[in-house]
């Protein structure tokens, strides 16, 4: 394609290979568009149609840029995470670049934690992540974009925190941000279809969306940056599906003894390596496959399966996946250790256990939610 093609919406150079990445227009839409003298990138094109925004991916850069751009507003920051993922959620720096703006702490996916695990708890352990990674929300609420049944409580919630300002939206790709906003979208607009603006980031190709809700003041929507160390890019979107949980999580529960192991996929494993007989429930995406093994047995077992018997990721993909690495943990209450993006095992109390997954992704413990 000719280097000097633009979206005549967001000035994007387009291409049709990379459908995450800015510009990318299908070749049947690019052909319609040579027709109708007006080439649209997909996202913009569903944005003018539909009212509707698609996620783009941005580079470090751009995204530095963009963050520098609302620390010097007086706004209201949203940040969106995933509560399944939350180091993969994490933007670096962002409590620099908040500067001295109040944030609502969204913890999307709402929808697949296990009913029985309570609201407040979730929100807690959400509060304590965050003052870790030195962010100091004003205030936390829970949704599931997917449902969208929280989201007037979300735009009640913004709009007591606004103050009249302006509210920026950020987060990490993956983390269903696209989804809430379109939820948002369809909230705030009914059927105006109308109402979306969009005005440049100075410095990128990348228009902002501006939902507006009254005469001075609107929600931008900005694009999400890619978290490397993301379950999600290590799979395959066929793999991915078998390992994000679409459903409320099913509590999977296992009498262990000391020395065996069980595997999820070829994605994680959990050695039990001392302590009394006892429960450990997982929590993983339903139709994810766990096994069990005697932990002698499990290294020969992981070689000789992994891809197969033990999958995703398949075979063809399994070169792909960081080699697993080993986190020993010793508990002294009921814990859970949580697999970022993946799921977690509650293990009880007064055990050894070595939790391994790919290199890259966080292992983490907390006191049992369930
Ligand atoms: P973005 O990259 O942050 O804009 O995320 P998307 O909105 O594109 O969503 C990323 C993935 O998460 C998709 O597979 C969605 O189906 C899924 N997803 C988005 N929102 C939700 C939600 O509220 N609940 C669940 N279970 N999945 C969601």
């Amino acid at each position: 394609l000719a280097d000097d093609l633009r979206c005549i919406g967001c000035g994007a150079q387009i291409q049709t290979t990379e459908p995450d990445e800015i510009g990318y227009t299908p070749m049947s839409a690019l052909k319609k568009g040579f027709e109708n003298e007006e080439i649209l990138c997909k996202r913009c094109f569903r944005l003018r149609h539909y009212n509707e925004i698609q996620p783009v991916n941005l580079t470090d850069d751009d995204f530095r840029r963009l963050l520098d751009q609302i620390s010097g507003t007086d706004s209201l920051v949203v940040y969106v995470m995933d509560v399944f993922d939350f180091s993969g959620s994490l933007i670096p720096g962002l409590h620099r670049f908040v500067g001295d703006n109040p944030i609502l702490l969204v913890g999307n996916k709402i929808d697949v934690l296990p009913r029985s695990l309570r609201r407040s708890k979730i929100k807690d352990w959400m509060r304590q992540q965050a003052n870790i990674a030195g962010l100091r929300p004003d205030e936390i609420a829970l949704t599931s974009g997917k449902n969208g049944d929280d989201v007037p409580a979300l735009l009640d919630l913004i709009e007591r925190y606004r103050k009249g300002r302006d509210v920026y939206v950020v987060g990490v790709t993956n983390v269903g941000k696209s989804t809430l906003i379109n939820q948002i979208i369809k909230e705030v607009t009914g059927e105006r279809q109308d109402v979306i603006t969009t005005s440049r980031f100075p410095g990128t190709t990348l228009d902002r969306i501006e939902i507006p809700l009254d005469e001075q003041s609107a929600i931008i929507d900005t694009p999400g940056i890619i978290h490397q160390d993301q379950m999600a890019h290590y799979l395959t979107a066929k793999d991915l599906k078998y390992v994000s949980p679409q459903k409320e999580l099913k509590p999977r529960t296992y009498q262990l003894n000391a020395g065996q192991t069980i595997f999820a996929g070829a994605l994680a494993r959990f050695d039990y390596m001392q302590g009394d007989k006892g429960g450990f429930t997982a929590y993983f995406e339903n139709n994810l496959m766990l096994h069990r093994t005697k932990l002698e047995k499990a290294d020969a077992f992981y070689q000789q399966h992994a891809g197969e018997l033990l999958a995703p990721p398949e075979a063809d993909h399994l070169d792909d996946l960081p080699p697993l690495q080993r986190h020993e943990f010793k508990t002294t209450q009921k814990t859970d250790i949580v697999i970022d993006g993946l799921g977690w095992l509650t293990v009880p109390a007064n055990a050894i256990v070595a939790a391994w997954a790919p290199k890259g992704v966080s292992v983490l413990t907390r006191k049992a939610m369930i």
